[in-house]
């Protein structure tokens, strides 16, 4: 029988690995918790129509990418590709948007139907953090400003640059849209196809095509920075003024649109050179347009996504992740002798009530002192714990330090309180 595997492009995350996860999704909270953000969880499911009136009946993500099916009852349900639509839809359908400020942050599994390759998957997990209310620029700074505290934290900062560009507003877009198309018309021969199937659909998008000729060509395309409405033009200075002012370096591309259709204004993205073509490891930009098109008052907004997968492969990349991340057993107990072995689940229980943060490893299966000793050594434990017939009589444990030459003692059962200094001091 054929052996059952994982779906394509969607990863399991195993035991080794799932401390380094685990790291980077506590500083996430402990980020978005310093800036005044509160968590929140949508379905992973939603109906169809939330992401094409979202994101755009013409971008490659419903063109192409989204994982679709008709629910038992014929209903059109996707697996969300991106987690803006899901948590706009939340904040309406709740009411979460009349005269007040939400700044909110998610994190999960998003689906998107690409060709599997390093950093790009079908399953793969983002956080995002959105807010809803502000106008800006100030926000857009302060966003800003927390994911560059990220790479700070993370120790990833001098690898990882600061993308920025403004989208202007729809009309400004518009009159941008009309003769970017004129002029790519009078040149349709030295398109790529893609670009070529754009022009009718999506045309702002050929400006990020990474075709050669196609980019050649964009260097005489009309420049949009001379169609921005004067109202956007000031908020994006406010922006630049703000990021000057913190210290944090950008490149303005006015080539940077993004994939998805509901940006307006300030858009950014994090990117490496560290990981060959799936550079961007963060992506976001200002949408004060989705909500009152997905049918709520009108209120400005401004968000990122980030991807995990991506963030997580830099950071082993560069060798940042603490080895104390990895490192998820403090004690490691074991038995020898018959009564020991009987004495064994009930001293690891009474060595967990006088200690409540300490992990506590217990040795079950059998086996010789010397192989349990180096099953103890193998779990990166401190302190390997034996329970003998010695120790039995005596009323302790034998405490030997795996990790430094110092002399094993034993410690009375009264005392194990005791382990917990030992394992932090
Ligand atoms: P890309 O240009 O790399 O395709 P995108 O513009 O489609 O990215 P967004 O929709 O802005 O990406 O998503 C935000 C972030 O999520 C990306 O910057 C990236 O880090 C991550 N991401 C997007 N698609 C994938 C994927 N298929 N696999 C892994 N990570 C992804
Ligand atoms: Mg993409």
């Amino acid at each position: 029988m054929k052996t059952l595997q994982a779906i394509r492009g969607m990863n399991d995350v195993l035991p080794d690995r799932s401390p380094a996860w685990q790291y980077l999704e506590n500083q996430m909270r402990i980020l978005f918790d310093r800036y005044g953000y509160r968590e929140v969880r949508t379905p992973v499911v939603e109906e169809t129509a939330l992401f094409k009136r979202s994101i755009g009946e013409v971008t490659d993500i419903v063109e192409k990418e989204m994982y679709t099916f008709a629910d038992r009852n014929d209903e059109s349900l996707t697996l969300r590709p991106e987690g803006t639509a899901g948590v706009v839809r939340a904040a309406i359908q709740h009411g979460l948007l009349h005269n007040q400020i939400q700044k909110v942050w998610y994190h999960g599994p998003m689906f998107r139907y690409e060709r599997p390759q390093k950093g790009r998957y079908r399953q793969f997990h983002q956080f995002g953090a959105e807010i809803f209310g502000l106008e800006g620029p100030d926000i857009d700074a302060e966003l800003i400003l927390m994911t560059a505290r990220l790479w700070q934290q993370l120790g990833i900062a001098e690898h990882i640059t600061l993308q920025l560009n403004t989208l202007g507003t729809q009309d400004s877009r518009n009159r941008y849209r009309a003769d970017l198309v004129t002029f790519l018309r009078a040149h349709e021969d030295r398109l790529d196809d893609d670009s070529r199937r754009r022009l009718e659909t999506n045309p702002l998008r050929i400006l990020d095509a990474k075709h050669p000729q196609t980019q050649q060509l964009l260097n005489d395309a009309p420049d949009f920075f001379a169609y921005l409405d004067t109202e956007s033009a000031e908020h994006f200075a406010v922006l630049r003024a703000e990021l000057d002012k913190a210290g944090v370096s950008y490149e303005v591309n006015p080539r940077l649109v993004r994939g998805l259709d509901y940006y307006g204004r300030t858009v950014f993205e994090w990117v490496t050179d560290q990981l060959g073509a799936q550079g961007t490891v963060l992506g976001g930009g200002r949408y004060d347009a989705l909500v009152e098109q997905l049918g709520g008052k009108p209120v400005p907004a401004i968000g990122f996504g980030m991807g995990v997968e991506r963030l997580l492969l830099l950071l082993e990349t560069l060798e940042v992740i603490p080895p104390a991340a990895f490192n998820t057993v403090d004690t490691y107990l074991m038995s020898m002798g018959e009564e020991a072995d009987g004495r064994l689940l009930q001293i690891a229980e009474q060595v967990r009530d006088a200690n409540p943060g300490l992990r506590v490893q217990t040795h079950l299966g059998g086996g010789s002192f010397k192989s349990k000793m180096k099953k103890a050594d193998r779990s990166g434990a401190r302190f390997a714990l034996i329970l003998g017939a010695e120790e039995l009589q005596s009323e302790t444990l034998a405490v030997k330090d795996l990790r430094t030459d110092s002399e094993q003692f034993n410690l009375d059962w009264s005392a194990l309180d005791r382990l917990t200094g030992l394992v932090t001091e």
